[in-house]
Parts: C-alpha cells; structure tokens; sequence
C-alpha cells in the first residue's frame, strides 16, 4: 500500500540501490546488531564469531576504551573504570536512583541533572558509556557490510519514557549513527515473528535479560502494533540463576569467605553450567581456588530447576498484572513470543507454556531476535524495501483537528507528521459572554466533522466572558513518539486549561485508513464546496444573531415598513442557511446588509446622542 509506505525525508533511495541499514538491540547485559541480506535478516558476528557484545565499557589508559568481552573481563580489576548496565542509568538522575545508586560500585558525580561517573578518563555519562557500545556494533556492521551505514533501528524497552528516549539518540548521535527511528523492544520481536503480517490478535513478550524481566502485551491489527501494557521486574534475570547455583555451589564444598577473585571465578563458572544445562542433562564444576581450595561438584538439571524454581515462579506474577492492566485473559492470548537469553532454559519455558496453556514462540534465537525484528525495519526505512504493507505508528497516519463553528474540520497536525510532533493555533469564542467551549477532537481527511472519526472531546470552562471574538485560546496538539495524542486549551488571559488524551490510532486498521483517504480525494470538490455553505452559514448566523439583537434593543426606531423589509430580510436570510447554496446564502447575507442600511445608521445616531447626553462641549 504505497501510500502509507514510510520513508524518512530525504531518504528515499533509488531502486535498485541497496543501502545499509541495521537494527541494534542495545541491551543491559548484551547488545548486537543485525541487517538484512538478500531478504533475510542475519546478526552480525565479530571476529571472532560472537554475536553478543557484553554492554561493557572499559575507560583505560590513555585514552583508550576497551567494550565488550575485554572489558567485562577487567570488570573485576578495575570496577571504577568499568561500567556495565549502563542501560539503567540513561536519561535518568541520582534523584530518580535513589537509594540504588549505593549499591553501583561507581563514583557518581554531583550533576542533579545528569548522571556521571568519574574514571580515570574524567566523568562519563551513561550516554557516552552507551555510545562507545554504539560506536562498536557500528564498526562492526561497517567492516562486515564493507561500506558506511545509511542508518539504525535502535531499540529501547517499552516503558522507556521521553528523557530515557531521548538519552538513547543522544548517544546514538555522539556515535555517528543516523537513527532512523527508536523502536519498542516488544515490537521489534513480533516484527521478527512476522506477526505484523498475520491479521490481529493479542500476542505476549516474555523477556528475561540478563538482569531484567519484562513482560509486555502486545495488540497487533494488521501491521499496525500497539503495547497496551508492560510490566516486569527490574531486578531479576539470568544473573540471579548464577547467582543461586554460586550459593549452592558454597555450601556444597563447604566454602565461606571467598576473596573477590575466587568469587568471580566461581560466579563465571555458575553462569557456563546455567547455559551449559540448557541443553546437557548434567555438568561438572571444577576449580582450584587462591588458597588451594578445590571445587569440584556435578550437578544435574533437575537440581538447577529446584535450586532456581522460585525464580521462575517469579516472573509469573508480573505476566498477570500486566494482562489484568491491558484488560484481556489469558485464554485471549494468540501467541506469546520468548525474549532474552534466559529464556532458552527449559524449565522457563515449560513455565510460561503451563501458564498460557500454549507453546510459546521460540524457535528464533531469543538473545536475536529484537535485533533481528530491528533490522526488518531498517531495511524498510531506508527504502530498501518497496512493496511492503508496513504501517507504523511512526507518523500520523490521518489528519488531526478539531472541530469549528459550522461543523467544519480545522486541521492542527497533517497527515504522514513524523512523530513526535506538536502544534498550537489559537481559536476565539463565537458568542458574546461565551463561558465554555467544547473541544472535539477529529481525525481524518475531510472537511466536515461528520465525515471524519471522532476521537475525543472535552469542555474548557472557565472562560471570562467577553464579546465574541475578544478571547483568546490556544488549543496545543501533541503527539508523542509512540502515538499518544494530548490535546490541550487555554484561555490566554486567565491561564485556565483543560486537556485530554487520546491513542489516535487505536482499532484503526490499514483499510480504514485507506479507506478513509480514497474518501477524502474523491469528495474534494463536494467538500470544498460543503466547506463554502458552512461557513457562509457561519457569518449568516453571526450576522441574524447580530440583527435579532439590535431590533430588541432599538426596533422603536423603524416604522412599519421599516421594520417589515428587515424582518422579511431575515426571514429569507434564515430560510437560505436552511436549503440554500453557499452562493444564495452569501446573496442574502447582503440582502440583509442593504436591508439594515437605514436602521444601521439610525441606531448610530441615537448612540451618539445616548453618549453625549449631560455632557458640556467643553468635555468633548
Ligand atoms: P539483556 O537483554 O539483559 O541484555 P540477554 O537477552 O542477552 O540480556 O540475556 C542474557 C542472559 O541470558 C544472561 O543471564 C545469560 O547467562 C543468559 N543466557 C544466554 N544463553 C543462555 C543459555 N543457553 N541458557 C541459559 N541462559 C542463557
Ligand atoms: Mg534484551
């Protein structure tokens, strides 16, 4: 459907041209980067063959940097200098930390603003610590693909707000990378299942990370994608599984008191028997401490599962809450996709297959496959791909507006608006005294509010009443990056404000939408002309309002005929607004002038009179 196919300005390539794109899974433990070739998306491995890069930075000396496996190496012997799961830490503050901040083993400056660790290479911010990661998996992907990327999908968990957002382009810019767009995490794995092209339903993202849970529901509507909840545990992944078999590592050979290197060594050894039983029945642990200790313990699978059920049992009760907040059961669930790399253990997987009485979507690489589902969309952004059906959210799909006086559309945001996006336009009362007006927010193409989707409306009170056209209030449209639309009105005098929040998009599927625009364009020219009688209708309603008044206040002043010409005048004004064209209503529109000619000046004149009675000449 070419017209809702999105390419980012200036973007639009050349056909036959293919331009390099790649999506980035930019993690808390782990990060990779991945592009499509040849219609399939691929991870892109390092020279060694990895295609993980632990998110680790080493500020050394120097000058230099070391990221990824070198770095978590020196993790332990040089922690200050290290940082890992700079993740947490982006777009937030020490305030927002709180308490969390004692138990990182940084020294964190005393920005308020923003958070900074002092190395030995000065202060450094999770920015710059996650554009050093950036700036890896972009060299990589540039030596594997031989030539400079166009751009990157880079991936941010779904609860991550503006400011975390926003830190991750800033650290993607610091790294010289165009972002095409920052996607969901959640998203970029259905977009990997290829659930965008299967046709609605609800669908689970079980994700555990290294350090992380997180759970989201996802709503899919032919191609169009929206997280209707999330939730988690920021405190609980695969480190917690090493962790647990370390413990019962200890107290099986009888150990207390491990020096920092002996526990690292034994913690790294927890984590290859985890992975190692994902898929052995059993594995041997074997090594020799500092002090000539030896350890030396078997351990099954089964052990490992009972040693580490209540963890799983764990991520459980987040996955209720999260379909309890999107308001579905978990019999409506059409399919739940496994993310992260603590996933690929079994017991995990029986777990969450127990709960949703399903086999869970797992036959991608779970530590792949937010990556993968970023490349997909790579490609399409940077034009690469032509004959997608791909709609994203990313821009304004319709129009939005507002309703006016006379049941017209005033447009605020245009159709195809790359998101985030905000605009104002300042509106005025139509009544004398007016003390309230309602916002009607609309979406659509047409000019008349009865043939666009009505999407919200809301009342700002409070207006202190002035003459018609004397207020002014400035009606504030605003869309965010994942689609929420809140609009807001305020009176500029008094400040007073309300406002109202809308998913423009939501139940909005590709036909509709389409639909919807074939409508527009073959209804333009009645439009425009529906467009003229409203608002000849408008300015005849002021105008009868206007004369209607006047006659109450000053009729003595006609005779019968007078009075007689203007009131036939209105009469047939009001009769026009009724069945008339724009041109007959603008007709009686000045009928009616000419007819109040007389009387106009009439009142002008007693007016004149009013004011200057008991006044000397002297005063004037
Ligand atoms: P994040 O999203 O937090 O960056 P990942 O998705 O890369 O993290 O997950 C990392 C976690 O996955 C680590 O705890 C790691 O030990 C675990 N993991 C990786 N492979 C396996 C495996 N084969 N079996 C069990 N756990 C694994
Ligand atoms: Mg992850």
């Amino acid at each position: 459907m070419a017209l809702l196919q999105i390419a980012e300005p200036g973007m639009s390539a050349a056909p036959h041209q293919h331009r390099l794109a790649v999506g980035i899974d930019l993690g808390t433990t782990n990060s990779l980067v991945a592009t499509v070739k040849s219609g399939s998306a691929a991870c892109i491995a390092d020279e060694q063959g990895r295609v993980t890069l632990p998110s680790v930075v080493r500020y050394c000396e120097e000058a230099r940097t070391e990221t990824g496996y070198d770095a978590l190496k020196a993790q332990k012997i040089d922690p200050l200098n290290t940082i890992s799961s700079a993740k947490r830490l982006i777009g937030r503050t020490l305030a927002d930390l709180k308490q969390d901040s004692h138990y990182l083993p940084y020294r964190f400056g005393s920005n308020e603003r923003i958070i900074e660790m002092q190395t030995r290479q000065g202060a450094k911010t999770p920015i710059d610590v996650s554009a050093e990661i950036l700036r890896a998996l972009k060299t990589r992907a540039e030596n594997a693909l031989g030539g400079e990327l166009t751009g990157a999908v880079i991936t941010v968990p779904a609860y991550f707000d503006d400011a975390q957002r926003q830190a991750t382009k800033d650290a993607a810019r610091l790294a010289g990378l165009n972002v095409l767009r920052l996607l969901n995490e959640p998203t970029a794995a259905a977009i990997a299942y290829g659930l965008d092209n299967a046709s609605e339903g609800t669908f689970v993202v079980y994700d555990l990370g290294g350090g992380t849970f997180d759970v989201s529901v996802l709503q899919l509507s032919k191609g169009l994608f929206e997280v209707k909840a999330t939730g988690g545990n920021s405190a609980l992944g695969g480190d917690d599984f090493d962790h647990r078999l370390f413990c019962h590592l200890l107290e099986q050979n009888k150990l207390s008191q491990l020096n920092e290197q002996d526990s690292q060594l034994l913690l790294s050894l927890a984590r290859a028997a985890k992975e190692a039983l994902t898929t052995d029945n059993s594995t041997t642990i074997q090594a020799a401490l500092s002090d000539g200790r030896k350890v030396d313990s078997t351990i099954t699978r089964q052990e490992f599962q009972n040693l580490t059920q209540h963890l799983v049992a764990k991520t459980i009760e987040p996955v209720k809450q999260a379909l309890k907040d999107a308001g579905v059961t978990k019999a409506a669930i059409k399919g739940v996709i496994m993310v992260g790399g603590a996933t690929r253990m079994p017991h995990v997987q029986q777990a969450v297959a127990t709960y949703f009485g399903q086999t869970p979507l797992n036959n991608l690489n779970p530590d792949e496959v937010v990556a993968l589902g970023a490349a997909m969309q790579a490609n399409v952004l940077a034009g690469n791909k032509n004959d997608g059906e791909w709609l994203l959210l990313d821009v304004t799909p319709l129009s939005l507006g507002l309703e006016t006086y006379g049941g017209l559309v005033e447009k605020i945001i245009p159709r195809n608006s790359t998101l985030p996006t905000a605009r104002a336009q300042e509106f005025t009362t139509f009544k004398d005294g007016q003390t309230a007006m309602t916002i009607h927010v609309v979406q659509g193409e047409r000019e008349l509010v009865a043939d666009c989707r009505s999407l919200a409306k809301f009342t700002l009170r409070g207006i202190p009443p002035m003459v018609a056209g004397a207020a002014r209030i400035r009606v504030t449209f605003q869309v965010d990056a994942d689609g929420l639309l809140s609009v807001s009105a305020r009176e500029q005098s008094t400040g007073v404000q309300a406002q109202i929040e809308v998913k423009p998009s939501y139940g909005l599927d590709d036909e509709t939408i389409t639909r919807m625009l074939k409508e527009s364009m073959a209804n333009a020219s009645d439009d425009m002309a529906a467009r003229a009688r409203a608002e000849a209708v408008v300015e005849a309603e002021g105008l009868t309002a206007a004369v209607k008044a006047a006659l109450e206040l000053d009729g003595d002043l006609l005779d019968e005929n007078g009075l007689h010409a203007v009131q036939t005048a209105v009469a047939e004004l009001e009769n026009q607004m009724q069945t008339g064209s724009a041109e007959a209503i603008r007709a009686a529109v000045s009928a009616l002038g000419h007819a109040t000619d007389d009387f106009a000046a009439k009142r002008m004149n007693r007016n004149i009179q009013r004011a200057l009675a008991g006044k000397n000449v002297e005063e004037l």
